[in-house]
Formats: structure tokens, C-alpha cells, sequence
């Protein structure tokens, strides 16, 4: 697979005040740089992750896919070529906007710009925090996801899995198709919804190193109007514990924590019937039919047993010794 990571996003914004406030405030974001017209956060060692730039209406500019070096770069404009795809080369300006060595751009059957780049450039200062937090989880694992609406996921697979060689995690049918893609050991870096109707930046998401850090943001979210899309919830696929904030731009943040890992090599697609939530996810904006639809399933789901053990990384668990003697004893019984 030669695409390795989303590396950054970009975004058009009516206000880069309101901008400003939520991605250090909330999302605990660093600012690394502000102009008139733009604004850069950091979320780790790299110079800039989120790019946010002031523009007549609200939306994505941008999605940036990370590969290794100039020749897998060149590799993939060939790629993206012989499927028909005009590529388009960034020239030393845009680069050097993006803090990056190399990049091509393309569209996307739905109209986004893909850009593909290499050689991101890292800072000599460490990464400071919008507010308190532990950290992000990036690294090999990217920036975190992307998720759009589309009218057509048939032609979403053709360019993102044919052409630019995404891997299908699973897909779920109920109460709704979705699609979940994977270029690297998170399960989906990118997703589609189908939406029947118009493309739609559906939302992006981070994940925390802490579920504490998704708690506390949470609860600071909770105090803003508005602010909270989708309750605190568990989704069924990757098993990520998140909740989704509305944004400036009026697309959604997912913020999570515990995500699951997949073995791209070995890692086989099906169908997840348990639907998006094993619990909580509270889709706010959706009608009392849909949210009842979607009780039913979590119903149905959680009588029928579903669980999933806590997907935790070193430094942010802790094991707990036996001490409960009636469930070391039913261990022992069920083992
Ligand atoms: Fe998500």
C-alpha cells in the first residue's frame, strides 16, 4: 500500500475567530500560526495538521495523504494517470504553504481536492496544547479520519480503493451504508456515508492518548450552546469511545479515544451488522424516527451480548490486581 497516513486537512471558514477559540479551547489544538487570512495548528511534532483559511463559506479545502518519499509519489501520479485522473503538481509556493517537500493534487469523484505529498516537515519545539491534554495519537496511525456523505459510494471505491489503494475495513448497511477504509494499522482513516442527495463533509476526527482528555473536552463542550452533535458513545466498528462537537464550519469533530488497530496485510472486510454504536452516540440532529430505529438496534444489540474489550495503548492503562474473589471464582468457572 503506498498511501501511508492522513497527514493534514484543510478547511475554508467564515470565522477564523470562532475557529481560533474552538480548535485550541476545545479540541486542545495548538495554534502554530496566524495571518489575516489563515490560521495553523499543530497536534504533535509536525509544523502544521489543520489548516484553516477564511473564505466565503464554511467547508473542506483540502485533504492531504502522506507517502513515503518522492518516488512513491511519482509512483502514484502514474497510478492516478492511467486511471484517468488528471494530476496537477504542486509547485514550490504550495509546498512550501503545506510544509511539505513534495506534493500532486487531484479530485476526487466527488469534487474534494486529494491532495498526495511527502517530506513533512517536523518543528524543534515541542507541541503545546491549546488547553490541558495528554496528547494525540498520531505518529504511523495519521492525523486521525475523514468521513464524507456521498450520493455514490461505487464511485468513491473505484477512485480510493482501486485507484489510490485505501483498504475496505468493513461496511454496515443498517441504519445506514457506510463504508470504512483503512491506510495503516488505524481501522478507518477515511470513510463514506451514503447520502443519497449532495457530497457532505460529514466530520474529521482525533484521537486522544487519554480517555480522560475526551471527558474533560466533553465537558467543556457541554457548556457551550449547541456545541455537542452526538452524545458520548462506543462505536461498533472501531471500537473508538468518542463524542462528536458541532464546528464552526457546521460539520461535526469526532473526539475519541481506545481506537482499534488492524493488520492491513491479513486484516479481511465484512459487513458490521451491529450498526455504528454498541452505546450512547446520540445522533442529536436526526428525527425521532431514525434515533428510535437506532435505540432498537442498540437494544437488540446489547440483549444479544455485545461488548467489546477496552483497545488501550502503553502509558494509559493501568492493570488492576484480582482482589474480587467471587470473579476471580467465575473465571475460573467459565474458563
Ligand atoms: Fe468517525
Amino acid at each position: 500500500m503506498t498511501i501511508q497516513a492522513l497527514g493534514y486537512i484543510g478547511l475554508h471558514a467564515t470565522s477564523l475567530d470562532d475557529w481560533g477559540g474552538f480548535a485550541t479551547g476545545v479540541l486542545g489544538l495548538q495554534l502554530a500560526g496566524r495571518s489575516n487570512s489563515e490560521l495553523s495548528f499543530r497536534m504533535d511534532d509536525r509544523k502544521q495538521r489543520l489548516v484553516v483559511a477564511r473564505d466565503a463559506a464554511d467547508g473542506p479545502a483540502f485533504f492531504g495523504w502522506e507517502v513515503a518519499d518522492a518516488a512513491a509519489l511519482d509512483g502514484m501520479a502514474a497510478r492516478l494517470e492511467v486511471g484517468g485522473i488528471a494530476v496537477h503538481r504542486g509547485d514550490a509556493a504550495l509546498c512550501d504553504r503545506r510544509r511539505v517537500r513534495g506534493l500532486i493534487h487531484v479530485a476526487d469523484p466527488f469534487g474534494n481536492r486529494v491532495e498526495l505529498f511527502h517530506g513533512a516537515a517536523t518543528s524543534d519545539e515541542a507541541f503545546r496544547p491549546g488547553r490541558c491534554i495528554s496528547g494525540f495519537r498520531t505518529g504511523p496511525l495519521g492525523m486521525g479520519h475523514a468521513v464524507m456523505l456521498v450520493r455514490d459510494i461505487a464511485a468513491g471505491l473505484a477512485f480510493y480503493r482501486d485507484i489510490l489503494g485505501f483498504g475496505v475495513s468493513d461496511w454496515i448497511e443498517k441504519p445506514f451504508r457506510g463504508y470504512f477504509m483503512h491506510v495503516n494499522g488505524r481501522h478507518h482513516s477515511f470513510a463514506m456515508l451514503e447520502s443519497g442527495g449532495a457530497t457532505v463533509f460529514h466530520h474529521f476526527m482525533m484521537e486522544l492518548f487519554n480517555l480522560d482528555d475526551v471527558g474533560q473536552g466533553y465537558d467543556i463542550a457541554g457548556e457551550q450552546d449547541g456545541r455537542i452533535a452526538t452524545t458520548l458513545g462506543r462505536h461498533a466498528n472501531d471500537l473508538m469511545t468518542s463524542f462528536y462537537a458541532k464546528t464552526p464550519g457546521g460539520f461535526m469533530v469526532e473526539y475519541g479515544w481506545g481506537g482499534r488497530v488492524v493488520d492491513p496485510a491479513t486484516h479481511q472486510a465484512a459487513v458490521c451488522d451491529a450498526g455504528p454504536s454498541i452505546w450512547g452516540h446520540e445522533r442529536l440532529r436526526m428525527t425521532d424516527d431514525q434515533r428510535a430505529e437506532q435505540h432498537a438496534m442498540k437494544r437488540q444489540m446489547a440483549e444479544a451480548g455485545l461488548r467489546a474489550p477496552v483497545q488501550v495503548v502503553e502509558g494509559n492503562f493501568a492493570m488492576a490486581p484480582g482482589e474480587c474473589a467471587w470473579w476471580e471464582q467465575a473465571k475460573v468457572a467459565l474458563s
